[in-house]
């Protein structure tokens, strides 16, 4: 059954979900800040609203996707995204955002007398636009229910997590596990390098042995092993490091909020931190194993001998 759809945030990865939308035959409304990401919608069969509010007004289904959760909560609230939508719209935020804030998000709809869901995305600009994105909802059953057309029309797969915010929880827990295992596979590395063992053979016995992760297998942090990974390419994205610095922010905040003993996922958002912010703004988190290489000493520099 085809519904009609606002789509608010038509960026890097809201464009291209919005543009699959419209290949599933829906009638997609789109809003964005910036224009061109708006023109650049219109051209794949989106129409142009004069705002977000306008957007929302006739629309069964109102999705969002910005860059942070004070994004959403403002565009709900402050900017009067709620107030326009009809009674019992059905809200549904793709955005990574804080679980407190897609909490905060989901309460604000019901409130408001709508129904919310929060269906974070896996899968990158690529996914996004090959329609093969992963969703991991949360939400009530009926929500996931109506929704899962819709998310199936953008992507591959979709999760029921459980309630509110449980699917941002999904994807920072994810997340988290990725952090740490990439920063596990590039220190392993580095220490073979000291050790004089070589890359490939290394990859060869963790691959298949009990070292074994995505981290390693696929997006491989040296070059050589995998062909592909972004390595082989001088760690251009993939998945960039600011994202992942982003999602062990989120990550970090849940875990001292819940009073998590979790050392290495603090570790992990400290160490994407400050990568990001540096040498890694615009490559590759797995570019973070030469940050490992730089600041490793070895053993010709332990005894005053350049190395
Ligand atoms: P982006 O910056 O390209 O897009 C966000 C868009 O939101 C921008 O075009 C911006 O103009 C718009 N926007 C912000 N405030 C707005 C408002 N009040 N009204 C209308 N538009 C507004 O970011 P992106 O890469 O598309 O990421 C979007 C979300 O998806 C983020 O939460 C990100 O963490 C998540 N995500 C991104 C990737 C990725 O690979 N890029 C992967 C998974 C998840």
């Amino acid at each position: 059954m085809s519904s009609v759809i606002a789509f608010v945030g038509l960026g890097h990865m809201g464009g291209p979900m919005a543009a699959n939308l419209v290949k599933a035959g829906h009638r997609v409304i789109g809003y964005d800040l910036v224009d061109d990401s708006l023109a650049a919608a219109a051209a794949a069969g989106v129409e142009r609203a004069a705002s977000a509010a306008g957007a929302a007004k006739d629309a069964d289904v109102v999705i969002t996707m910005l860059p942070a959760g004070r994004h959403v909560l403002a565009l709900y609230q402050d900017q009067g995204l709620l107030a326009a939508a009809r009674p019992g719209t059905l809200f549904v935020d793709c955005s990574t955002i804080d679980v407190a804030d897609a909490r905060a998000a989901h309460e604000a709809a019901v409130a408001a007398g709508h129904r919310a869901l929060d269906a974070p995305v896996s899968g990158g600009v690529m996914g996004a636009e090959a329609a093969t994105l992963t969703f991991m909802a949360g939400g009530g059953e009926a929500e996931f229910a109506e929704a899962e057309p819709l998310l199936s029309a953008m992507g591959k797969k979709a999760v029921h997590c459980g309630s509110a915010g449980a699917g941002q929880a999904a994807k920072i827990c994810n997340n988290m596990i990725l952090g740490i295992s990439m920063i596990a596979v590039s220190e392993a590395f580095v220490l073979g390098e000291s050790l004089g063992l070589s890359h490939q053979a290394l990859f060869d016995v963790a691959s298949t042995a009990s070292g074994q992760c995505w981290a390693l297998t696929v997006n491989c942090p040296v070059p050589g092993p995998v062909p592909g990974s972004p390595a082989g390419r001088d760690y251009r994205p993939g998945f960039a490091a600011p994202l992942m610095a982003k999602d062990l922010g989120l990550a970090a905040n849940a875990i001292r909020e819940g009073g998590v003993d979790a050392a290495l996922g603090l570790s992990a958002a400290a160490l994407y931190e400050a990568f990001a912010e540096g040498p890694g703004a615009e490559q590759d988190f797995s570019g973070i194993v030469r940050a490992i290489r730089e600041r490793s000493v070895r053993p010709a520099d332990q005894t005053g001998t350049p190395a």
